[in-house]
């Protein structure tokens, strides 16, 4: 199957919850109308309790203070702007000898044809002003005793601005009186054609001590308006769902791709395997070993090690590598002539703690004359004790150790004798300093001269020309390994390069 290049997933993940969100913008609407007819309730319910209250306060002190008389006091009442307030848009007093007046200062006219007939009683009422010239009616709130009334014209005007939000004739309120002796007036607020809209929402409550039922009607233009907020927000809540798939995606895969998942991933699917590298005596032109190199085998591609070790190493992941390494080498082996030898390379962690140790006699002590181990001087060995018993454990078990990268480290001659090392690597370093005026030349002849005096096995490594190979015989030195012979090579490969090798040298050494 065809990958689907990460950018593309990118986007699919990032356009599919803003695409998503419009079909469910759509069906958002309707419940979402609900929900902003139920908030308008709640609002208005809220003002009228606000309203209720402050009327309450000034129509019950001015009730108390009222000589109902139209006198000097009355107005005062009427007037004073303590009683005469946002809800209030006139008040007035119609007193038992008919007289009348007002907080216009002037008897108002329509009001003895808006309240009902005396009966007589003390009450409280509602009444409502009458509907001429087409204007809206208003609530009048009044109280009789004694023949006498007082009267509120009430402010309607806040229920106008609390209709238009959020949006413009989305609304539509009725109050009605629930006095059934009484013709029920109607103050429509808002946009009178929803309720006559198909599909139209309502809801109905009542103010309890006046009995005023008010309906709230709502009906497309409120369901457009909320679809398109669900739409607005729907696309900003999309996109932000988006960007964080987005971000969990990358995140997720840079974690897989971290080198550390790719290792652990490749260990797990066996992906480390030994390449292998000829080391040649030039003196009989027989390759006496290898060099186990490690290779990490990634779909169609072969990773060298420089990419990885150390890195591999600071992960503790060198230990299975190293296993996974050797377990190949001793299925190999038996594929190779018997007197030929492959060397393993080992860090510092192998033989600082019993790891090559166990791993070997896990494996039954698996050939200690044909699997020797390299260690490399390039780093420390920080605890000496611990390596020098697993070394000579390990020598005792008949295992031999080279040290590697000899001249280029930290304590190579110490190492050579305390760890009690009889072969020595001598640095691609050195040798590439043959047949130039390098400084370094003398410091090649001196481990040579080194090697011959304390009876060491040297190994030329990263041979490139016959020159090299020609100055290194002339000084002693008979084991190269190096591109001048081969390169390494996968088994397969490197058992065909050894056919035609013993062909080509048939009959020499
Ligand atoms: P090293 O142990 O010094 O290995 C020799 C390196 O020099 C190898 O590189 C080899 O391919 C390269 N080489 C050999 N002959 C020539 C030559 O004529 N010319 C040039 N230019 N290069 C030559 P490679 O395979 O890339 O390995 C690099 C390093 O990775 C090794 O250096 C060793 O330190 C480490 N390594 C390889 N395999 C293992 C392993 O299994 N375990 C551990 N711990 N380290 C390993
Ligand atoms: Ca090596
Ligand atoms: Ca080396």
């Amino acid at each position: 199957m065809r990958k689907i290049p990460p950018l593309w997933i990118s986007l699919l993940l990032f356009c599919l919850p803003v695409l998503a969100s419009l079909p469910l913008s759509q069906l958002l609407g309707k419940p979402l109308a609900r929900h902003m007819l139920q908030q308008k309730r709640e609002e208005i319910e809220a003002a009228l309790v606000e309203r209720h209250l402050a009327l309450d306060e000034s129509i019950s002190t001015q009730l108390a203070q009222f000589a109902f008389d139209c006198g000097p006091e009355d107005m005062a009442l009427l007037r004073g702007p303590r009683f005469y307030n946002l809800h209030i848009r006139l008040q007035g007093l119609i007193l038992a000898s008919g007289a009348s007046c007002s907080s216009l200062g002037l008897p108002v006219p329509f009001t003895t044809t808006a309240l009902p007939p005396y009966s007589g009683q003390e009450q409280y009422g509602v009444a409502a002003t009458p509907a001429q010239f087409n204007t809206e009616q208003e609530l009048i709130a009044y109280f009789r005793q004694n023949g006498n009334t007082a009267y509120w014209v009430l402010n309607n005007s806040w229920s106008h601005t609390l209709l238009q939000t959020p949006c413009a004739d989305c609304f539509y309120l009725e109050f009605s009186q629930q006095n059934g002796d009484h013709a029920t007036p109607l103050f429509p607020r808002g946009d009178k054609t929803i309720k006559q809209e198909e599909g139209n929402q309502s809801l109905s409550f009542l103010e309890s001590e006046n009995q005023i039922r008010q309906t709230l009607w709502a009906g497309k233009a409120l369901e457009h308006y909320a679809r398109q907020q669900a739409r607005y927000y729907g696309l900003w809540y999309g996109a932000a769902l988006g960007s964080l798939l987005v971000a969990a995606y990358w995140g997720l895969r840079s974690y897989r791709r971290s080198l550390k998942g790719l290792l652990q991933a490749g260990l797990a699917r066996r992906e480390f395997v030994p390449f292998y590298q000829p080391i040649v005596d030039n003196r009989s032109q027989q390759v006496v070993g290898f060099e186990a190199l490690l290779r990490w085998q990634r779909e169609r591609e072969m990773v060298p090690p420089g990419a990885f070790i150390d890195y591999a190493e600071e992960q503790g992941l060198i230990l299975p590598m190293t296993e996974q390494l050797l377990e190949r080498i001793m299925t190999d082996l038996p594929r190779l002539a018997p007197a030929q030898w492959v060397s393993v390379n080992i860090v510092a962690a192998h033989i600082e703690q019993p790891h090559l140790r166990t791993l070997l006699q896990r494996h039954g002590w698996p050939s200690p004359t044909r699997l020797t181990f390299e260690l490399t001087e390039r780093k420390p060995i920080t605890d000496i004790k611990a390596a020098i018993g697993e070394i000579t454990a390990l020598q005792q078990r008949g295992y031999h150790f080279k040290l590697d990268d000899f001249g280029t480290g930290y304590g190579g001659f110490a190492y050579l004798q305390r760890l009690g090392i009889r072969q020595i690597k001598i640095d691609k370093m050195f040798v590439d300093t043959i047949g130039t005026d390098d400084l370094k030349r003398t410091l090649l002849d001196s481990i040579i001269a080194f090697g011959h005096e304390s009876g060491m096995e040297m190994i030329a490594e990263g041979v490139e020309t016959g020159e090299q190979v020609d100055y290194l015989r002339q000084h002693g030195v008979h084991l190269i390994q190096g591109y001048v012979y081969a390169r390494p090579m996968a088994l397969a490969q490197l058992q065909i390069w050894l056919l035609a090798w013993q062909q080509h040298h048939a009959g020499e050494g």
